[in-house]
């Protein structure tokens, strides 16, 4: 078990930075994973902390040794890519296997290994079966005990659930997360999916065009994020434009329509601002010492277990969640709404995007 460290790691390709010298330091024993969009550098990061790409420049440790140039196997990382890669003509157990044969171990040895990895995986009586024979979910599983049985140092996931439907995505999920906890092992995990990001992590890095924007617990990310990207990134959310007006160290005044919002904590730099407030924080009933905000319902959609209440107010639109029925009985499009939220509960942020 090891931490893992990047720094300043650069990649480019062809002359062009996919990641542009990022730092990041795993510890080990933890669910660590690297959140993005599509093209942001994810598997790039991911396959060079492998060993299967090496980067232009900067430095890999692995606990107190450097990696950056060590192939792959000297190192004790292994990748699980997101398609598996199984070999379509061995059986489950030969599969599994394969890493053992390699470092020739003796047969006896092997044979409780591989036992006790597709036990881990929940796996056992399944053997002789071909990767045919097996649901895309067990499929995982395999790719997954293959990898566990030579020991890794770290294992590193790629979109692991990407090929699963939703039901058994949940169930992997958790999967995953059980087997990291039994084993104590450092896993990264790579995923553009923020919910599952949220559900598996003890921490996130959530990375854009080649860079880390923010390293922190799912719950740090989602209260406190420190950018306009993160914020919009991290599930629906407002991000409303405003503007400073007025500034007392750091408590400003902003405005946004015809809306002035004063006491508000701020300390970057620049007028031009955005507001970043979670929908399940805004209240349709009076809060003390809360701001309100008067406008008018839009929409009214029922999820479920909760109902979102979209209100406009001028051009902009500022979507409230709430799980009471009650708050919304009557709510009707067009009809006048007042939206309250204590000042803590929005976040200023410099307009980024
Ligand atoms: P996705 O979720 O779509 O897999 P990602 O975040 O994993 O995206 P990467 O695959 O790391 O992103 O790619 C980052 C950038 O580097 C992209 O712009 C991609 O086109 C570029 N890139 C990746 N691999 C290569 C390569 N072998 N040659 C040239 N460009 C590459």
């Amino acid at each position: 078990m090891v931490d893992v460290r990047l720094e300043n790691v650069v990649k480019e390709f062809d002359g062009v930075q996919a990641v542009k010298g990022i730092n990041l330091h795993i510890k080990h024993g933890e669910l660590f994973t690297l959140l993005g969009p599509s093209g942001c550098g994810k598997t790039t990061t991911l396959r060079m902390i492998a060993g299967l790409d090496y980067p232009t420049s900067g430095k890999i440790y692995f606990g107190d040794q450097e990696v950056t140039y060590l192939p792959s196997y000297e190192r004790g990382a292994v990748l699980v890519f997101q398609n598996y890669a199984l070999w379509p003509h061995m059986t489950v157990f030969d599969n599994v296997a394969y890493g053992l044969k390699l470092k020739k171990l003796p047969k006896e040895e092997i044979r409780k290994k591989v036992e006790w990895a597709l036990e881990l995986v929940k796996l056992k009586g399944f053997e002789n079966r071909y990767p045919t024979q097996l649901s895309g979910g067990q499929q995982q599983r395999v790719a997954i005990a293959r990898a566990l049985v030579v020991e890794p140092k770290v294992l590193l996931l790629d979109e692991p659930l990407s090929n699963l439907d939703a039901k058994l995505r949940l169930e992997m999920r958790s999967e995953i997360r059980r087997i990291q906890r039994e084993l104590g092992i450092t896993v990264i995990y790579v995923t553009h999916d923020q919910e599952e990001a949220m559900a598996i992590s003890d921490r996130i890095a959530v990375m854009n065009v080649g860079t880390v924007e923010q390293v922190g617990t799912p719950r740090d990310i989602y209260e406190r994020p420190q950018s306009e990207f993160v914020a919009s990134f991290m599930g629906k959310t407002n991000v409303i434009p405003a503007k400073v007006v007025k500034r007392e160290g750091n408590k400003v005044t902003v405005e946004f329509e015809s809306f002035r919002l004063d006491g508000l904590h701020y300390d970057g730099d620049g007028d031009n601002v955005v507001l970043v407030i979670r929908p399940e924080r805004i209240k349709l009933h009076p809060v003390e010492n809360a701001v309100s905000i008067e406008g008018t319902v839009d929409l009214v959609e029922y999820y479920g277990f909760f109902t979102e209440v979209v209100g406009l107010f001028g051009e902009t639109r500022i979507i409230a969640r709430t799980i009471s029925d009650r708050e919304v009985q009557g709510l009707r499009p067009t009809q006048p709404v007042t939206f309250y939220i204590n000042r803590e509960d929005i976040i200023v942020l410099p307009k980024q995007l």
